[in-house]
C-alpha cells in the first residue's frame, strides 16, 4: 500500500469512529422541549446571536416575540426588518439612565415591557422569545428577579427563551439550560473606531 493509500485508510477509520461516537450522543438526546439560553459576558455578539436565532425561528414561520430592555432610543436594524415581518416587539426606549436620571420612570418603563414579556411567556403558540438586555433590569433591581424566574420556569414546555446581557445573575444561570459567556478578546471601540450602523446596531 502506498503512503497516500495508508493515509486515506487511517482518515476513513478515524472518521468512522467519530461518526459512531456522534451518532451515539445524538441518539442519547431524547427529550423534546424548549430551553432557556443565556448569552452573557463582556464581548460583542450577545444580541446579534439572539437575533440570529430569532431569524431561524421566523424563517420556519414559527411565532416569535422580542423584548428589548435597552435604555437608549436606539435604532436597530433587526427591529426594522422583523417588525415588517410582523414579529411583535416590546421596546423600553426611555433614553439612557444617565440622561433621564429618573429611576421611577425607568422602572415604570421596564414594567411595561415586562408586562408584554409575561404575555409571550404564557402563550404556548410562541416558539421563541428573545429577552434582549434583560440582565440589567435584574441587576439594577428594576424588575423582581423572583417573579421573572417564576415566569421563565412556568412557560410553555415547547417554548425557548433567550436572555442576553452582561453580568447575568447566578439565579438565572442556575435555571438555564445553555449558557454562553462571550469573552472580549479585543474590541474596535477601544481602539477609537466608531460603532457602525448595520454592524453594531
Ligand atoms: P451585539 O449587539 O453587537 O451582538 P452585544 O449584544 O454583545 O453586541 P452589548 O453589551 O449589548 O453587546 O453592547 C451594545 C453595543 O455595544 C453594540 O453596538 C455592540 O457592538 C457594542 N459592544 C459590544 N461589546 C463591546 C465591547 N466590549 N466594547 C465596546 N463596544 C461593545
Ligand atoms: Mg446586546
Amino acid at each position: 500500500m502506498t503512503d497516500q493509500n495508508q493515509d486515506h485508510q487511517d482518515h476513513k477509520a478515524k472518521m468512522q469512529a467519530t461518526k459512531a461516537e456522534v451518532d451515539a450522543r445524538v441518539a442519547q438526546a431524547r427529550e423534546k422541549r424548549g430551553t432557556i439560553i443565556v448569552l452573557t459576558g463582556n464581548g460583542k455578539g450577545k444580541s446579534s446571536s439572539g437575533f440570529g436565532t430569532v431569524l431561524r425561528s421566523v424563517g420556519y414561520g414559527l411565532k416569535t416575540g422580542v423584548a428589548q430592555f435597552v435604555k437608549g432610543k436606539w435604532p436597530c436594524g433587526e427591529r426594522e426588518l422583523l417588525t415588517k415581518l410582523g414579529v411583535p416587539f416590546h421596546v423600553m426606549a426611555t433614553g439612557f439612565t444617565w440622561v433621564t436620571q429618573d429611576r421611577d420612570l425607568d422602572i415604570a418603563a421596564a414594567e411595561t415591557v415586562w408586562a408584554g414579556c409575561k404575555e409571550f411567556l404564557q402563550d404556548p403558540s410562541i416558539h421563541l422569545v428573545l429577552l434582549d438586555e434583560l440582565t440589567y433590569m435584574l441587576t439594577y433591581g428594576y424588575l423582581d428577579t423572583q417573579e421573572v424566574l417564576r415566569y421563565l420556569q412556568e412557560r410553555p414546555v415547547e417554548q425557548t427563551v433567550i436572555i442576553t446581557g452582561r453580568n447575568c445573575p447566578q439565579e438565572v444561570i442556575d435555571i438555564a439550560d445553555t449558557v454562553s459567556e462571550i469573552k472580549a478578546v479585543k474590541h474596535a471601540f477601544e481602539a477609537g473606531v466608531k460603532a457602525r450602523r448595520g454592524v453594531d446596531w
